[in-house]
């Protein structure tokens, strides 16, 4: 790995401190991505290099060059709706930037020791958690939603206090930038208008330079531009069935990346009022509640950025597309899981009608989607390769085509004639001029890459995690791979897609990690 000075560290003193890890005694491998290695441009096996093991964890190696001094950047964030005054990396160091074949990263550790931002925490991170990150950062990844990147975990021994004793470790995250909504709340908060402006040039010039050529004010430009991003984030979190956890404006990337992997959790049964996070005593990250917390995070941004804007206006301006934006991002994806090319009136209906069932019922978010969309594929094939008659008129599909999805539905009389408005709509998608045949089965494979197989489900997390624990990665190793192709009929890990067993229902994940 060649690691450069980033140029976050030329920003200047007034947003970071430089400072060297803690070292982590005996450090181990525990979990290594092939598909953030390439990133890199590193190899996709798990390194056999001894120093590379010691620079991922913090400790130090010989010959680095001074300049390349790890940092931990101030920022400061509203936590659970309140001004919470200064945060910043209290246990993430960048150590510098990497030019691979995909452009610049940012190579941070998380984990790696205390830094003058950690208040009172110990600047570690413990396996547990470590590996959800890992994991779930590369998951989202192979779905196709934007997050930051994990290249490997690293174990060590040393004990670290939480609830109980565990051990740490150290996660290397990478990202074009770490940059959060509260790195300009700070600077905003403080009055510190000039350190403002120099951090959203700083990010219109590296990340979104557009933003220069529009006409107007290029900050209210940067507020539109991360109210896009952000809005199409959520929407696919919404889609997919993930919830965040900690939606504090201090974990939203300005770049539109799904950030802090802490208590998140994919939805089993579909529970709109569901909230993954223990310590969300008030239930203000629901699920259903992240598009409005997002537009709330977005408020904030644009709270902060006031001093660079011409008026108050401008900042209004700049977040109300927001409301249409996430709708129709939201929308979009929806139909993408129903086989929809089009975007036409009434879809909504259809989606919200079917989500009522779903949550009457809470049947399996994931695996209904996923048989939703083998039963079309079925019913393509039952069609058969010389198909008699599309589109369907009375729309009762083929019994074995539908059965599977039919039986997740204790009272299926709702399904049933959801099942008939779906097919109506199908039967009218792509117009006349279509071949029916090939059609129909384009319907089904958009439904099979839009609806996965298998997610990071906690339970799945919990066993890779209590076997990583005893030494044994291959559970690990299995479900890492599993992750990387959610979309795919993999043979042998029909367990991985399978229902919850009932004790997933007792995991309880808190902020303690
Ligand atoms: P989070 O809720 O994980 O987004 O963290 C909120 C703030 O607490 C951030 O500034 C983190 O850097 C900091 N933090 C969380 N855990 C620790 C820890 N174990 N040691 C030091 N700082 C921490
Ligand atoms: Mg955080």
């Amino acid at each position: 790995m060649q690691l450069q000075v980033s140029r976050f560290e030329g920003l200047g003193d007034a947003f970071h401190t430089r400072l060297p890890a803690t070292p982590l005694p005996s450090p181990h491998w525990v979990g290594w991505s092939a598909e953030a290695a390439a990133l890199l441009g590193l190899a996709p096996e798990l390194p056999q290099d001894e120093a590379l093991l010691q620079r991922l964890s913090g400790n130090p190696v010989p010959n680095m060059p001074d300049d390349l001094m790890p940092l931990a950047s101030v920022y400061s964030g509203h936590q659970f709706g309140h001004w919470a005054g200064q945060l910043g990396d209290g246990r993430a160091l960048l150590l510098g930037e990497h030019e691979g074949p995909q452009g610049r990263h940012e190579v941070q550790l998380k984990g790696a020791g205390r830094t003058p931002y950690s208040r009172g925490g110990d600047g570690r991170a413990v396996l547990r958690s470590s590996i959800r990150e890992f994991l779930c950062s590369e998951a989202m990844h192979a779905l196709g939603i934007p997050t930051t990147r994990a290249l490997c975990v690293t174990g060590s021994p040393a004990p670290v206090r939480r609830e109980t004793v565990e051990t740490a470790a150290v996660v290397t995250r990478l990202a074009p930038s770490f940059i959060r909504f509260g790195h300009f709340e700070h600077f905003s908060h403080g009055g510190r208008h000039q350190e403002l402006r120099q951090l959203a040039d700083f990010v219109i010039d590296q990340f979104y330079p557009e933003c220069r050529q529009a006409d107007g004010n290029p900050y209210a430009a940067l507020l539109a531009a991360v109210t896009r991003r952000s809005a199409e984030l959520v929407a696919q979190w919404q889609a997919v069935g993930f919830c965040h956890g900690v939606l504090n404006t201090d974990n939203m990337s300005i770049l539109g990346l799904t950030l802090d992997y802490g208590p998140f959790q994919f939805l089993d049964g579909f529970d709109p009022g569901h909230v993954c996070n223990h310590s969300d005593q008030s239930g203000r990250y629901a699920y259903s509640r992240q598009p409005n917390i997002v537009y709330w995070n977005l408020f904030c941004l644009g709270q902060a950025l006031l001093p660079l804007l011409d008026d108050t206006q401008q900042a209004l301006d700049a977040l109300e597309p927001y409301k249409t934006l996430f709708p129709t991002a939201l929308q979009r994806r929806m139909n993408d899981k129903l086989g929809l090319a089009e975007l036409r009136e009434g879809d909504d209906t259809l989606t919200e009608d079917l989500l009522q069932l779903l949550s009457r019922e809470r049947t399996d978010y994931t695996i209904f989607w996923r048989r939703l969309s083998l039963a079309q594929a079925a019913s393509a094939d039952y069609a058969g390769q010389t198909k008699p008659s599309f589109p369907y008129s009375t729309a009762q599909p083929p019994g074995h085509a539908w059965q599977p999805v039919r039986d997740l539905f204790l009272q299926p009389d709702g399904f049933d004639s959801w099942w008939t408005r779906w097919q109506q709509r199908l039967a009218t998608d792509a117009g006349p001029a279509c071949d029916p045949a090939s059609q129909l089965d384009r319907v089904s494979q958009r439904m099979l890459r839009a609806n996965p197989r298998v997610v990071l489900r906690n339970h799945l997390g919990e066993l890779a995690i209590r076997q990583a624990k005893a030494g044994n990665l291959s559970a690990l190793q299995r479900l890492q791979a599993a992750l990387a192709r959610p979309y795919d009929e993999m043979r042998g890990s029909e367990d991985l897609a399978d229902f919850p067993p009932d004790w997933a229902a007792t995991i309880s994940i808190s902020c303690s990690s």
